[in-house]
This record gives structure tokens, C-alpha cells and sequence, in this order.
């Protein structure tokens, strides 16, 4: 798929002042990497995302991360690095603790994690030994592969044991999460996942967990701006440690954070980030994750996670209005899984993420609980309103939005009407430029 290419379509865009002279820079200082980021920018400018794991960024939090801070090694704590020069590092990462403590009403930050993935690796290693037993939702039924996906660490190194989703009602089911704890007795409990659209009963985890003497972990790597705002329940005081990223609801950086609220559990954490499991900190990700923070308790922030939420309910509606099938009926929170099978029995995700990508809106499919094709075919997708809420687009939007999705895949794909949608796209897209 062609953009209005280039460095003319970077102008066209709406790109702010800083990104237009970062472009402008690096076309005299190295133009294939100038001409290939001026050709994303317009990609996101021109399309609509509905990756329900993105999002993006504000001008401010974008540009702290091309700062002289990515100069800087910084191994150690605030007070305690192995390097020198550290003072105004030190400045900064107290800040992103600070406001992220703030923003999660919690005692405890290590905001150091690279990613989501590598916070779950710290948070492992601090609460199990091991070969110890984790319980935790599977990939398939929308947990994540960092808990214990088999050829990854959180899968290699620890015992682990599965939860499911009631087979009918598609949802979380405690009591049965329960019966499970009891018979297999884990260290740690994880609730928080990447394909699950209802509200999560932390409150009822702890009990399960404190029924059998595990930890319980939350992962809130989804929905931690919901979290943040209140329009999700909060995990504390319920989890003894909560992972998350900054970059998916929250609007940050590509970044990980570990919270808590026990002094004990929270020196195991930090040795577990570092030394334990990363080097060097990425500083100047971490400045960018205080921008974000900061940001975060604005006012405007919590209406932000409102509308994201009201977005997600209305897409959802309109969906199965035109004879989509929601997995669970529908979302609380961000995002929603659609099944496609009651709309057109043949249609398959990897099709409409594919046929959806050529005329100008970007989703992933994703299979849905027991799906019976492929993890690479899928019977499913998943949209999520995060993205497209940050531009601007409201509830009375998400028709329009729907009757898109559906023309293209009630075409299956026609390159024709994919070109059209494409176009009628692209003219809306640019009432809602990217933030700058
Ligand atoms: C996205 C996600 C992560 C991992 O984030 P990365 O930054 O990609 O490592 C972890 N847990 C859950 C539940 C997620 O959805």
C-alpha cells in the first residue's frame, strides 16, 4: 500500500515543528531512514488504528525520548549508580517514581523495566524460585505469552498451570479459577490479559489467592490508564504486585513499570530489574514515562479514558448490529473481540486484518476462545478504541467506523471498494490529526 509519500506527505500531515525539522535533519544527514520514517508517519496519519495495544503519543512524550539523556549509563538507583554524572538522572527517575506512585495511589515504582514482558520477568524472578507453579489464563484465551507461554522464560523456567474462560458465557469464571488454585497450589496468581474486554475482579483474585497462599499478580498492561483514571477498578490494594507497560492505554512510551505496595517484596523487585534481569536503564525512556505521567493526572486524561471506554461500547454495538458476534456480548473497558463466523462463516481474521490494512485501517486478528482454526488464520479480531480516541473520533463516529469494517468485509476484499474506503479514509483522517 502507497502514502502520499515522503517527506511532501510529512508536511501534508500535520506532523508538529520538531518532527518536521527531525525529518528535514536527517534528510541531509541520512535520507533512507529520513524517507522511510516520513513514509510511517504518513502511514499513521493516513490510516486508522484500532490495534487495541496502541496508541499515540503526545509531541512532548514523543520527543523526550530523542533527548541527551539516551547518552547517559545510569546502572543502579537514584542515589546508588555504579557511574558518575548521574545527578540530573537520578532528578529524573525520582520524578517518573513520584508521579507514577501518584497516579496508582501505590508506595512503590521501579519504572526501569524495558517492556511489559521483561517487568513480568523482574516480577517472576523477585516472588517465585524456580520451577515454581505460576496459574495464569493461556494465550489463547487472551492471557499474554509472558505468562507462561512454553518457549517463553516465564514457560521455560516455571511449572505452569492454566485457567480457562467459561465455555458459554466466555468470561472469567472464579469459582472454577478457585477449584484450580486449590488443586494445584501456586505460588503466584496472574489476572490481566491482552484479548479480554471485561471489567476484572481484583478484589476476588486476592481472595483466591489468599485462600492458597499465593501471590497474586496483576498485569495491567491493557487497561493501566483505565486503571489510573478509575474508569477500571484499581489492582491495589488487591495484588501484591502489578506489572504493566506505559505505552497501551496509558499513553507513553514503549516502556515497563512494576508497582507495589510491601517494602519487602519491593527490594526484591528492584534487584530483580537490575541487576537481576537488564543492564544500563533506558533513561531516556524513563524521562519520557515521567512526561507521561504527568500527563496522565490531568483531568483531560480521565475524560480521555472515558471516551475511550464509550467508543469501545458503541463500535461494539454497531458491530453487531450488522451480524457480528462480540465474545463475551460486548466490553467494559478498551477494547473487543469479534467473531466473524455469525457474519460470514468463511471469513477468517487473517483475511479481513489483511483486506482491512489495504483500505486504510489497521487491526490484528486474533483467535477467539476455542477457535477452531489456526493461531495464524483465526476466526477472530481484535479492535481497540485507544488510538482513534486520542485523534478525536467520538461515539457519534463509530457508525461510520462500523459501516467501513463491514463494507470492506462483506466485499471480502474487493480491490475496488478496499480503494474507495481506502480514499474516503484517508480525507476523513485528516479532520483528526495525530497529536502535535
Ligand atoms: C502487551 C502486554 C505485555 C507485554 O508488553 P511488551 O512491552 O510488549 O513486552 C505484557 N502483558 C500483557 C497482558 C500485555 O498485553
Amino acid at each position: 500500500m502507497d502514502f502520499e509519500s515522503s517527506s511532501d506527505s510529512a508536511q501534508s500531515t500535520e506532523l508538529d515543528h520538531l518532527s518536521l525539522s527531525l525529518i528535514a535533519m536527517l534528510t541531509s544527514a541520512d535520507p533512507d531512514v529520513a524517507r522511510i520514517i516520513a513514509d510511517e508517519a504518513a502511514r499513521q496519519s493516513q490510516t486508522l488504528e484500532l490495534i487495541a495495544s496502541e496508541n499515540h503519543v503526545s509531541a512532548a512524550v514523543m520527543h523526550t525520548m530523542g533527548s541527551w539523556l539516551t547518552n547517559k549509563y545510569a546502572e543502579g538507583y537514584p542515589g546508588k549508580r555504579y557511574y558518575g554524572g548521574c545527578q540530573y538522572h537520578d532528578q529524573i527517575e525520582n520524578l517518573a517514581i513520584d508521579r507514577a506512585k501518584k497516579l496508582f495511589s501505590c508506595q512503590f515504582a521501579n519504572v526501569q523495566p524495558h517492556c511489559g514482558a521483561n517487568a513480568n520477568i523482574a516480577a517472576f524472578m523477585a516472588l517465585m524460585n524456580p520451577g515454581d507453579t505460576v496459574l495464569s489464563l493461556p494465550i489463547k484465551s487472551g492471557g499474554h505469552l509472558s505468562h507462561g507461554l512454553k518457549p517463553n522464560f516465564s514457560g521455560t523456567f516455571y511449572k505452569v498451570v492454566d485457567y480457562g474462560l467459561d465455555p458459554v458465557t466466555e468470561r472469567l469464571d472464579y469459582d472454577e479459577i478457585e477449584k484450580i488454585a486449590i488443586a494445584s497450589n501456586p505460588k503466584v496468581i496472574i489476572c490481566g490479559y491482552s484479548a479480554y474486554s471485561r471489567a476484572i475482579d481484583f478484589a476476588r483474585f486476592r481472595a483466591i489467592a489468599d485462600k492458597v497462599g499465593a501471590y497474586l499478580m496483576a498485569d495491567i498492561a491493557h487497561i493501566a490508564g483505565l486503571c489510573a483514571t478509575g474508569v477500571h477498578s484499581s489492582p491495589f490494594p488487591h495484588a501484591h504486585v502489578v506489572t504493566t507497560t506505559t505505552h497501551k492505554t496509558l499513553r507513553g512510551p514503549r516502556g515497563g513499570m512494576i508497582l507495589c505496595n510491601d517494602a519487602e517484596i519491593a527490594v526484591k523487585l528492584d534487584r530483580k530489574v537490575f541487576p537481576g534481569s537488564q543492564g544500563g536503564p533506558l533513561m531516556h525512556v524513563i524521562a519520557s514515562k515521567a512526561v507521561a505521567f504527568g500527563e496522565a493526572l490531568e483531568p483531560s486524561f480521565a475524560l480521555y479514558c472515558e471516551r475511550v471506554v464509550r467508543n469501545a461500547r458503541e463500535l461494539a454495538a454497531q458491530l453487531t448490529n450488522r451480524g457480528y458476534r462480540l465474545c463475551t456480548g460486548g466490553t467494559d473497558n478498551h477494547l473487543m473481540l469479534v467473531d466473524l463466523r455469525p457474519r460470514d462463516s468463511e471469513l477468517t481474521g487473517a483475511d479481513a486484518e489483511k483486506w482491512l490494512e489495504t483500505a486504510g485501517i489497521i487491526c490484528n486478528k486474533n483467535g477467539i476462545p476455542n477457535d477452531p482454526r489456526p493461531p495464524m488464520v483465526t476466526s477472530g479480531l481484535r479492535l481497540g478504541t485507544p488510538a482513534i480516541t486520542t485523534r478525536g473520533l467520538r461515539e457519534v463516529h463509530m457508525p461510520q467506523l462500523a459501516q467501513w469494517l463491514d463494507t470492506v468485509m462483506g466485499s471480502k476484499g474487493d480491490a475496488s471498494v478496499c480503494r474507495t474506503v481506502r480514499g474516503e479514509i484517508r480525507t476523513f483522517c485528516r479532520q483528526f490529526p495525530l497529536p502535535h
